[in-house]
């Protein structure tokens, strides 16, 4: 059988590719001499693969879609305490190019609009970091982010560089304003080198996943950033990332996306998948009509939103066995284990008459337990025993790593139930 990806991603190309709507980006002129008509649309899953339709291989220049990435890189490389200091993160409800500073702080209010991505370039690589050393720094990070080795499109970047007044002006009120350290011409030329990288829809994929895994890039295996950075990230995308459409995006799209002037969008979903479209006409707010449609298209069909609920159905108790000989209690646990799911075993738990006897956790068929899971769990055990119960644990699959039930005291290791 052939797996039907690829025919859906098709099938979605040409019921969202109506060409004509919306107009190409033109104050950066390069940018106004790019075929209208191209579109691709890609997605690259938790595990690295990638699934692709359209012109799949046609290259545009990253542009604000960098930066999310250089963000985490800044995080990655200052700590997210010290970068909050200079960038702010609430959402500004303005245009990729509009002045939004706090006017009680003078700073940027998101890293995602110009202004802030400015003082976000400024802040990778350790503090006094020459140009070209940055420059470096950012070009290895965005290639970790794709997975392979990203060029810069010198034709674009020195386009936009002649015609970067705005970027200019802003970049000079952070540094009067004591936000940025770096000369500001500095400043603008290595942040619109940062939004020249030449990409695909597939390197869209890749990086918006190496962001939804928690930052390991599935296809090259690299943790590019920790999964505080990744998450951090993935918030501001969702607040701030569509910039003055960011509410509307979140509540009918429900991914969180950052876009181009380009015509590219991508989105994470935090988990799930990581996608990629390109298609250059853009609409008022500056993002790719059929792009905005694509991700519409996608979201509902294939239940990407955010804040849809999926309830787990599974019990989190599979099963408890009573052995009246020995007294022992099995508890078989099943799925993922959360908050939500440990509560119902602590509730299960503390059911349990005092002790003496035994009370066993079967752990065979846990897919996996998060640290406050962990938490709860280990938790429970300690009162057990406590209370007099033998405590036993059945965990093939190492999910609760070094189980200590308090003083260095293990369970007792049981085999798993059949
Ligand atoms: N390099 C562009 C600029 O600074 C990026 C804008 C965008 O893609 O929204 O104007």
């Amino acid at each position: 059988m052939k797996t039907p990806v690829p025919d859906y991603l098709l099938e979605i190309r040409d019921a969202c590719s109506d060409a004509g709507e919306g107009r190409l980006a033109d104050y950066i002129p390069e940018l106004a001499a790019v075929d209208p008509d191209r579109f691709a649309v890609a997605a690259c899953t938790m595990d690295g693969v990638v699934y692709t339709a359209g012109d799949a291989d046609a290259e545009f220049t990253i542009q604000s879609m960098s930066k999310p990435f250089v963000y985490a890189l800044a995080l990655r490389d200052r700590g997210i305490e010290a970068v909050l200091e200079k960038v702010e993160v609430e959402p500004s409800g303005d245009a990729f190019n509009q002045i939004s500073l706090n006017r009680d702080t003078g700073r940027p209010r998101n890293p995602m609009i110009n202004i802030g991505a400015i003082t976000t370039h400024t802040l990778v690589g350790p503090p006094g970091a020459s140009e070209d050393e940055r420059s470096e720094v950012i070009a290895d990070g965005l290639s970790a982010f794709a997975g392979r080795r990203l060029e810069i499109d010198g034709a674009v970047c020195e386009s936009e560089l002649r015609t970067a007044f705005r970027n200019r002006a802003m970049a000079n009120l952070v540094r009067a304003g004591g936000i940025i350290e770096d000369d500001p011409d500095e400043a603008v030329r290595g942040y619109t080198r940062q939004c020249a990288y030449r990409v695909t829809v597939r390197d869209l994929a890749v990086m918006a996943v190496t962001l939804a895994t928690g930052g390991v890039n599935p296809v090259t295996r690299e943790r590019v950033v920790s999964a505080p950075v990744a998450r951090q990230v993935l918030a501001v995308m969702a607040t701030c990332g569509m910039y003055d459409a960011a509410g509307d995006w979140m509540s009918t799209v429900g991914i969180p996306a950052k876009s181009g002037v380009s015509g590219g969008i991508l989105g994470a979903l935090p988990g799930q998948v990581g996608l990629g479209v390109f298609s250059p006409r853009l609409d008022e707010h500056g993002h790719s009509v059929e792009g905005v449609r694509t991700f519409e298209r996608l979201s509902q069909d294939l239940e990407l939103h955010l804040m849809n609920t999926t309830v787990t159905e599974v019990e989190a108790v599979r099963s408890v066995r009573f052995d009246e000989i020995s007294g022992r209690r099995t508890f078989r646990l099943q799925g993922p284990m959360t908050f939500a799911s440990a509560e119902q075993v602590l509730r299960r738990l503390a059911e349990i008459p005092e002790g003496p006897g035994e009370v066993t956790l079967d752990l065979s068929r846990v897919s996996s337990v998060n640290t406050s899971a962990r938490r709860m769990l280990l938790e429970a055990m300690r009162r057990l025993s406590a209370e007099g119960h033998t405590v036993g644990l059945a965990d093939p699959g190492r999910r609760l790593p070094e189980p200590d039930l308090g003083d260095g005291t293990r369970p007792v290791t049981r085999r798993a139930a059949r």
